[in-house]
């Protein structure tokens, strides 16, 4: 176990999300950075045990072929589609899983490679004809680089959310764009019981609860100028395209109080 200060300005002074507590187990609860309003969890073990769980998370019966899962994909992919296109972009997906986002695009004509940890997973995405990188990004960058890089329900889930950021943007070309997409959301309206939005399973393995602003901030710090959010209080889904060019925009941050508030109105009014 390491224990982190909060991953996007650096601070240790923190709240402890009191609230998270009645629906996570024995699990140690999400904190919020004082200074920037980021909720994450401090205590995280080495990325490849939090990549194993969620292996093990997939073989519980998870699949990208679940409706919703598959409808969030293809939301992405055409989200992206209508505004940029994707006809003949090369494309690296970080944490691919079975490839079922890289199929969608592979038919909208782009050129597909996925990065994921499960030797499993890899099979299936070569089986698209697709190159699979079988690693976590603690391993080597690919050493081709991608028109566009794709972070899709994973940033919440990984260890290092900035390292993966700046992962992302090694892989990327100079004029290369980021999709990042998150399901994590927060000060936006309730799509579900907090009690589904927390789960039981090790905190570690969801260490990043997102907003608008907290993930712009991310990206900047990386390295990365936000071209496009959609409109994501009225999605279940918040997804943002970056570029490398461009200006760094400036501080974005929420305030401790402002998520600690909206996590203690969620609890009363949609427990
Ligand atoms: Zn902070």
């Amino acid at each position: 176990m390491k224990t982190f200060d909060c991953d996007l300005g650096g601070s240790s002074a923190y709240t402890i999300l009191e609230v998270a507590r009645k629906y996570i187990g024995d699990n140690e609860p999400p904190v919020v950075c004082d200074q920037c309003g980021f909720c994450y969890v401090r205590n995280r073990r080495p990325a490849k045990e939090i990549a194993e769980d969620w292996n093990n998370i997939f073989g519980e019966g998870y699949t990208s072929e679940w409706p919703g899962v598959k409808a969030r994909l293809f939301y992405v992919a055409e989200f992206f589609d209508q505004n940029y296109g994707w006809k003949g972009k090369k494309v690296l997906d970080i944490g691919a899983g079975e490839g079922t986002f890289l199929k969608f695009i592979q038919q909208r004509d782009a050129w597909v490679s996925g990065l994921e940890p499960s030797m499993e997973n890899c099979t299936k995405i070569e089986g698209l004809g697709a190159k699979a990188y079988c690693q976590t990004i603690e391993d080597p960058i690919p050493d081709e680089k991608f028109d566009v890089v794709t972070i899709l329900w994973t940033l919440e889930n990984c260890q290092d959310c900035m390292r993966m950021l700046r992962f992302a943007g090694e892989c990327l070309k100079p004029d290369g764009q980021l999709m990042v997409a998150t399901g994590s959301r927060i000060l936006v309206p309730f799509k579900k019981p907090l009690s589904s939005y927390f789960s039981k399973n090790p905190a570690d393995t969801h260490c990043f609860r997102w907003s608008e602003s907290s993930l712009q901030h991310a990206v900047n710090r990386a390295g990365f100028w936000c071209e496009r959010t959609n409109d994501c209080e009225q999605s279940d889904w918040l997804v943002m395209i970056a570029t490398k060019t461009g200006d760094i925009q400036g501080m974005f941050s929420d305030t401790c109080t402002g998520v600690i508030d909206y996590f203690n109105r969620w609890d009363r009014e949609f427990p």
